[in-house]
């Protein structure tokens, strides 16, 4: 099974990821976390990358279908989780999976209201080491059985102005997807302004 989660940020595909893929075996592949990775590394990617990610931007197509095509190619089922992001990359994809002899089998886009991301975003710090998030507001932060270095920070680009872009951003380039995948009847759409197990439930409403 191959799955698309398509959402705004902070719409909870991140979080959701982790349970979908221990659930459904599926390779997880988020574009941020990868580029994140890189950038930490300081590789020739992570250094172009960082200076679209800090302001709020996409970075270009052509770098992130190079990227994500390498890791599709070798994995059996995937979970992308913020790729893709654009209409080009979208075509890009679907050609790439005709040529693997694969297909996308859902699209599940992530709906909750703009005013509710920005209070969530702003209100989001992550695990520098893991990637998993939590909301300052979070009783206790738990990382991923395999994190033993909890360090938390909030992104660069979960701060205000950044913010702000990221949801321009959003509203030109990737929700036109919409449309893309509603159009060959893969769109599946759920309402995300609920808990993260209503959330989890209803996408697993889906799946099965
Ligand atoms: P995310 O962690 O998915 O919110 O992504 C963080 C940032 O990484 C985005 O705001 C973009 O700058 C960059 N990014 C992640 N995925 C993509 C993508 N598919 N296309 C372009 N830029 C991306």
């Amino acid at each position: 099974m191959n799955v698309i989660l398509l959402g705004p940020p902070g719409s909870g595909k991140g979080t959701q990821s982790y349970k979908l893929v221990e659930k459904y075996q599926l390779s997880h592949i988020s574009t941020g976390d990868i580029l994140r990775s890189q950038i930490s590394k300081k590789t020739p990617l992570g250094i172009e990358a960082k200076k679209y990610m800090d302001k709020g931007e996409l970075v270009p197509d052509n770098l992130i279908i190079e990227m994500v095509s390498f890791t599709t190619s070798k994995l059996p089922s995937i979970l992308l989780d913020g790729f893709p992001r654009t209409i080009n990359q979208a075509l890009a994809l679907e050609s790439e999976m005709e040529n693997l002899n694969k297909k996308i089998d859902f699209v599940l886009y992530f709906e909750v209201p703009f005013e509710d991301l920005i209070q969530r975003l702003s209100q989001r710090i992550s695990c520098k080491t893991c990637s998993k998030t939590f909301s300052k507001s979070d009783k206790e932060f738990v990382c991923l059985e395999e994190c033993t270095n909890q360090e938390l920070y909030q992104r660069e680009d979960d701060k205000p102005e950044a913010i702000t872009k990221r949801m321009e951003t959003y509203k030109e380039l990737t929700q036109p997807l919409l449309e893309f995948y509603e159009n060959k009847g893969l769109l599946k759409k759920i309402n995300a302004n609920t808990s993260i197990q209503e959330v989890s439930i209803k996408i697993d409403k889906i799946l099965q």
